[in-house]
């Protein structure tokens, strides 16, 4: 979806890097994050102080490959290690497929799944993924465990202008932002966290060094290039061109075709969401996710299953620890595939 833009923009992000450039591990040795490119910090902090989406005072950041990557040394760097039991990581169902899949993999001893956070009720330390807006169903959230001893990561992958009005300045110990859902880059595995506390902030760059020795310069170069030109034009004479205002304006008119398609089709459900103040984009509007997540109704109990018989792949509710009547659908597809879907979609008739 974001492809076009960037097309538009033409040699604006264009970067180029001689043989001799980024060759070293290290980029500031005397940062506590010393894989971290100085400019590329720089333009993270700049971004979010343009948008308003997350405050950057008293922060340190850590790269990652991926907030996927960051996921997971948060993960390593929140675990009590004296623990004889591993700490439980849990997060209100529906939650992001991938949590459980990355929080088993290697069976650590640190840390295990303990699924849906609406019915964790075991006392002791717990970590709580909050995801706002949340994939797959695109709701602000807040922490829903009711503990003492819980530790909160916040991915905030979808906070930004185009999925959500931004209400206030998120202000968390630990938010999670990637490249891939603010700026449509997934293929440079750019992802950052902002941290509070800095013994936290060194056990993460810790594990990112122990796991990959550092994070792509190549990347954060191109990522640091990609902000800078979105803060430029936000700044500059035309911001009505901005990047945020066009694909706020693709956003908007995807949900409107998938509301439509989910009329006419008389099949399916999609949530309403209330509409709230944009200080960013100063304009009030009702959240327009990421992600479409259908409910099947009457008496279609695999929606997945279902939906592929009318040629749309999906990802169904299970994976995300609810009933297989839900699925979820990429809203964020190129515009020819995107129409394909939403004519499909509005056809389907019992
Ligand atoms: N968190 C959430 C909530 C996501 O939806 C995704 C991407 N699907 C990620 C993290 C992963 O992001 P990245 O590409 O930066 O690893």
């Amino acid at each position: 979806m974001y492809e076009s833009y960037w097309q538009k923009k033409g040699d604006e992000t264009t970067v180029v890097i001689p043989g001799w450039q980024f060759m070293s591990y290290f980029s500031d040795a005397t940062r506590l994050c010393w894989f971290l490119e100085p400019e590329f910090a720089k333009q993270i902090v700049r971004l979010h102080n343009v948008v308003g989406n997350a405050v950057t005072e008293n922060r340190h950041i850590v790269v990652g490959t991926g907030s996927t990557q960051l996921f997971q040394a948060a993960l390593y760097a929140l675990s009590p290690c004296a623990e004889a039991e591993p700490i439980s990581v849990v997060s209100a169902a529906p939650y992001y497929s991938s949590y459980p899949l990355i929080t088993d993999c290697l069976k650590s001893r640190l840390y295990k799944w303990a699924g849906d956070a609406r019915s964790f009720s075991k006392n002791g330390p717990y970590i709580e993924l909050v995801t706002s807006p949340n994939n797959p169903d695109g709701f602000a959230r807040r922490s829903v465990v009711n503990g003492s001893e819980g530790i909160l990561i916040h991915d905030l992958a979808y906070y930004w202008p185009q999925y959500t009005p931004i209400s206030s300045r998120a202000n968390y110990d630990l938010m999670l932002f990637t490249v891939s859902k603010s700026t449509g880059h997934a293929g440079m595995r750019i992802g950052w966290a902002l941290v509070k506390d800095e013994d936290v902030a060194r056990k993460m760059t810790k594990y990112i060094e122990i796991n990959t020795i550092g994070v792509s310069k190549d990347s954060q170069v191109r990522a640091a290039k990609v902000l800078k030109v979105i803060s430029d034009n936000i700044e500059g004479p035309n911001e009505g061109d901005s990047f945020f205002e066009f694909s706020y304006r693709v956003m908007a008119k995807r949900w409107k075709q998938l509301r439509e398609a989910v009329q006419q089709s008389g099949l399916f459900s999609v949530s309403d969401f209330p509409p709230q103040l944009c200080m960013f984009l100063n304009r009030v509007f009702e959240p327009q996710p990421a992600f479409a997540w259908i409910k099947c109704e009457g008496d279609i109990e695999d929606c997945e299953s279902f939906l592929r018989g009318k040629k749309i792949l999906t990802r169904g509710g299970k994976h995300f620890g609810v009933s297989p009547k839900y699925v979820r659908i990429s809203m964020l597809d190129r515009d020819k595939n995107y129409e394909t879907f939403v004519r499909r979609l509005s056809t389907i008739r019992s």
